[in-house]
């Protein structure tokens, strides 16, 4: 199946994008993520199959939420051996045209390894999806081993920062530079920021400063099914949703009191979506944040907008 993570404005907090992420279910047993399984794969070619599956499910998927109203940039990941096969644009052009699926809102994600495998076929393959009136984002920016004269040839919309270093951004040391180095780049290149791996408010707050573009990461939301992300909210607009769940929250499940406590370390943002584990599945809790006066008794409080 594939998840879905929310990718957004960092001014704003609107959601701008959604990354499909692979997962493998096994009926009863726990669910593998890629990391358990794409090596392989990829090893055994079986990422060929796999990876066009990815692909025009996400595209099926965001032509869906497109006929609901929800017209939102979808990205996918494309590994290293599906951009090496020689039809990879036809293969890509034709899951986006059996879905129906407007080409300008879907992002191809290669990471910065894999565009530097050949980076004359990778200029030419990008130029041909761009010709198709997609977008194209590098991913894991700042950990292949790449020169930046290929930023000028590659038609790239958006670099996507490592997590590595969006990790340790406020510890002080040099992650905090490179990532600011990025940003300042990105802009004068007119190119999107997208920091990835955001987990807590300091990482944000950090970004914000800095005028990083966009983020995602586990601070606003998890990897979700594609039904819990349409049950959510769009674009974060303070107060909504706030009553039913405020509601939730005060009736006392221990792991939504534990939610709402994590929820509350957060000050300064005014809402948020917490993903808590119970014992049987994950639920999605857009939180109203205000900072509470009572630490030790967490309540959350339904936001009142302007
Ligand atoms: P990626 O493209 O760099 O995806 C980001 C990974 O970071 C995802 O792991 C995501 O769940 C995780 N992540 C997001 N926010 C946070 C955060 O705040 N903290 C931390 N610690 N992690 C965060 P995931 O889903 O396990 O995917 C791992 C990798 O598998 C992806 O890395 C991508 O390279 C690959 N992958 C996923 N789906 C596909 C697919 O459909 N096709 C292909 N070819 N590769 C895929
Ligand atoms: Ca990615
Ligand atoms: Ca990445």
């Amino acid at each position: 199946v594939l998840h879905y993570q929310p990718q957004h404005d960092l001014q704003t907090q609107a959601v701008t994008g959604r990354e499909a992420l692979i997962r493998w279910e096994r009926g009863g047993k726990n669910m593998l993520r890629p990391g358990d399984f794409i090596g392989v794969a990829e090893e055994t070619r079986l990422i060929l199959p796999i990876g066009e599956w990815a692909i025009e499910e996400a595209c099926r998927q965001g032509a869906a939420w497109h006929s609901e109203g929800t017209e939102i940039r979808i990205a996918v990941n494309v590994s290293a051996r599906q951009f090496q096969q020689p039809n990879v644009v036809s293969m890509i052009r034709d899951a986006v045209e059996h879905s129906g699926f407007d080409p300008h809102f879907l992002e191809i994600e290669i990471t910065e390894s894999t565009a530097m495998i050949d980076p004359d076929l990778t200029a030419e393959i990008l130029l041909d999806l761009k010709n198709l009136g997609m977008s194209i984002a590098i991913d894991d920016f700042g950990v292949g081993h790449s020169s930046l004269s290929y930023l000028k040839r590659f038609p790239i919309d958006t670099l996507k920062i490592d997590q590595s270093f969006v990790q340790d951004i406020t510890r002080g040391g040099s992650d905090g530079a490179i990532v600011s180095a990025v940003i300042a780049m990105g802009k004068a290149l007119n190119i999107r920021v997208i920091a990835e791996g955001v987990e807590t408010p300091e990482q944000l707050r950090f970004l914000k400063e800095h005028g990083c573009h966009e983020y995602q990461g586990y601070l606003f939301s998890r990897p979700m099914a594609a039904s819990a992300l349409s049950e959510m909210i769009h674009t974060a607009s303070p107060g909504a949703f706030t009553h039913r769940y405020a509601r939730t929250i005060q009736s006392g499940l221990p792991a939504i009191e534990h939610c709402a406590r994590a929820a509350t370390q957060c000050d300064a943002t005014h809402f948020a979506t917490w993903q808590c584990a119970t014992s049987a599945h994950f639920i999605s809790i857009p939180v109203c944040l205000r900072r509470l006066s009572t630490p030790d008794a967490p309540r959350a409080e339904p936001h009142t907008p302007p």
